[in-house]
């Protein structure tokens, strides 16, 4: 194992002796040594330590399991392992510091245009449904990431839409899709209570409705498989999961909730099926205030439709023989929207745990297909750790489903969650095997901002035109310059659009922040042009930094001359230079009268060139570094 730390023979330090004294001798890292890095995000990993249930309290005395600092301290035997994480939360550790520690990034590169996943990976009974739903004392993750995006939405350019889905025996089913009667059951339930007292508005309990149970289907639809789909854009996805979109908190609970009470418990003397089943949760996030002309492509849905058609084949169209342009584009938009997934996993214990008297054989078919979802996740997982050519995404829906989350482009943050318990101290160690595992992968994430691709054609052009304006105002010809600032300013402009899903999302504070990042834009083009202006049109030798020039020319007196006269040349005509048993510069403009021996002059010019971009910079600052140059001669 990569992380993995060499076993010690330690018994009786306290946590913070025994971790000093392993730490002195031994070396730990969560990436493989010597691997290959690819170009990339590693998936985020950390560790939640859980506190002691009340029967666990009766057995054990103490934790089998410490977190010291980024270390995880397990021990097993009287032998401690020490496995080294980004994030580590011990056991007092509540939702809301495992939120701010690790999961509101999560939630801030969904705002900035990534398909994000959160995974919730570790044994049954170890906290992973208590990290993502939370208890009726404390929020989940899950509930603070929905609270930070509608509080982040307060101009409401964004929407969300909520879907939940779980896999059971390699099923999918929709969690949202109200079976009949409970459809009726929950409408009487809704009409008894007066419209003020409703926690889910009328309005979006009537869209969840309508939403959710298509008129044409009277059919009981709560245990209809899902097929999954692959589109070509989206990646593998489940065509007909229905999405309900939320406007507050109390939409998010009721959704929530909905999904809850379909998740239907087996009667086995075994574990609850919630922990034999994988649950994702998935938050939709678009753009409302799309640009006119994507609205009309949507009215009119002709050309996009066509751009649509040979995905809609083997996707989007798999429901329904046809489907209007309109549908199509909309389709495409849905595609093109950002998801921020939280898997809930199933136990990653062993099946003989799931061995009973009742409904065995049920429990065994279960258990094989939980250990294949399981036991793919554990090939993918390795396979990319290995950086194998094949990866076994297609062996079980789970993976299948999860394909752009491992080793693909969004931005993925697992959460292993273990028991403090000595009994179950093995599966500890092998989720922390596979936590550490999973932090030697790498995805390349990608934003997904298309609604913003419009925006951003336009702000691009509207922005090379108004630096072209402000050039010609600023140096009147010069339009060789151009290009380069286009050049220069772009990516720049991009990255300010690019975050836009976060910055139009936000305050009036970050508004202005905003405002100064463009500012700072135009101050570094109009340094480039006062750059541009000052420096000769062909490139010489002696306009390159010392180290440089070194590569192809001994660095002898007149070469030194020749790079401090550049150098002076850059801001004043004022100078001489004189070699004279060393080399003396004099500049009554900068007030410099300075001699030196050559290899001084060496060490000095090699100095500059490494601290001062000359080509970056004003004619003011490079004086205030030459004079800083000069001084510390004297
Ligand atoms: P899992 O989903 O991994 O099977 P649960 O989240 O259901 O496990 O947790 C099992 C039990 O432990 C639950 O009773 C839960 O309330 C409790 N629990 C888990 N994590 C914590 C925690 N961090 N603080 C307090 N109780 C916890
Ligand atoms: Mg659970």
């Amino acid at each position: 194992m990569a992380h993995r730390l060499n076993q010690l023979r330690t018994s009786t330090l306290t946590t913070h002796d025994q971790f000093t004294s392993l730490s002195s001798t031994v070396t730990s890292s969560p990436r493989t040594p010597g691997k290959k890095l690819t170009k990339g995000d590693p998936i985020v990993t950390g560790i939640r330590l859980r506190p002691f249930l009340e029967r666990e309290s009766a057995i054990d005395e103490t934790s089998a399991v410490q977190i010291f600092e980024n270390n995880v301290i397990c021990t097993q035997n009287s032998r401690p392992q020490i496995f080294k994480f980004t994030h580590c939360f011990d056991a007092s550790a509540k939702n809301k510091n495992v939120y701010d520690g690790m999961i509101r990034s999560a939630v801030l590169a969904s705002l900035q245009g990534y398909n994000t996943t959160v995974l919730a990976y570790g044994q049954t009974a170890s906290g992973k449904s208590h990290s993502i739903f939370g208890s009726s004392c404390e929020e989940g993750i899950l509930s603070l990431s929905i609270h930070d995006l509608i509080t982040m939405n307060g101009n409401n350019h964004l929407k969300f839409e909520l879907s939940f889905l779980e896999i059971y025996n390699e099923k999918v089913t929709d969690l949202l899709a109200i079976p009949t009667t409970s459809n009726e059951h929950l409408n009487q339930k809704s009409s008894t209570k007066s419209s003020t007292t409703l926690s889910f508005s009328k309005h979006a309990r009537t869209h969840i409705l309508n939403k959710l149970v298509p008129s044409s289907n009277t059919t009981n639809n709560s245990t209809r498989t899902l097929e999954i789909r692959e589109h070509p854009l989206l990646g593998p996805y489940v065509p007909d999961l229905k999405y309900i979109q939320v406007k507050s908190k109390e939409d998010f609970q009721n959704v929530l909730n909905l999904g809850n009470q379909q998740r239907s418990v087996a009667s086995t003397n075994a574990n609850q099926r919630s922990s034999r089943s994988h649950a994702i949760f998935t938050v939709k996030i678009s753009r409302i205030d799309l640009p006119q002309s994507t609205n009309m492509r949507l009215s009119f849905g002709l050309n996009t439709a066509h751009s649509l058609s040979n995905i809609g084949k083997h996707a989007t169209l798999s429901s329904s023989s046809k489907k209007s342009a309109k549908q199509q584009a909309q389709d495409e938009l849905d595609a093109q929207a950002v998801r921020l997934n939280f898997v809930d996993l199933a136990g990653s214990e062993k099946s003989q745990q799931y061995n009973g008297t009742q409904g065995k054989n049920d429990r065994f078919a279960e258990s094989i297909h939980i250990n294949q979802s399981l036991s793919t996740l554990r090939n993918v997982i390795d396979a990319l750790s290995r950086q194998q050519n094949h990866i076994p995404y297609r062996d079980s829906n789970l993976t299948y489903l999860l394909k752009n989350s491992l080793g693909g482009d969004a931005k993925t943050f697992m959460l292993a969650t273990i028991s403090p318990s000595s009994t179950v101290i093995d599966e500890t160690i092998n989720t922390l095997r596979y936590a550490g595992l999973a932090s030697t992968i790498t995805n390349v994430p990608r934003i997904k901002t298309p609604h913003l691709r419009h925006e951003i054609d336009e702000l691009r052009e509207e922005n090379a035109r108004l630096k072209q304006e402000l050039f010609l105002v600023k140096s009147k010809s010069m339009p060789s310059i151009h290009p380069t600032i286009n050049k220069i300013s772009l990516p720049r402009i991009d990255e300010c659009i690019q975050t836009s899903f976060l910055l139009e999302s936000s305050t009036s504070q970050e508004e202005l922040i905003n405002d100064e990042k463009l500012d700072t834009v135009d101050e570094e083009i109009l340094a480039q042009i006062e750059n541009q202006c000052r420096r000769p049109k062909r490139k010489r030798l002696s306009e390159q930094p010392l180290h440089e020039i070194a590569k192809v020319r001994q660095i002898d007196d007149t070469m030194l001359h020749r790079r401090l006269g550049t150098i002076l040349s850059y801001v004043t005509d004022d100078f001489s230079i004189i070699n004279d048993n060393g080399i003396l510069v004099i500049s009554n403009e900068l007030n410099i009268n300075v001699k030196m021996n050559s290899s001084s002059w060496t060490n000095a010019l090699e100095r500059f060139d490494r601290d001062v971009d000359i080509n970056s910079m004003t004619k003011k600052e490079i004086v205030d570094s030459l004079n800083v140059l000069f001084d510390n001669q004297e």
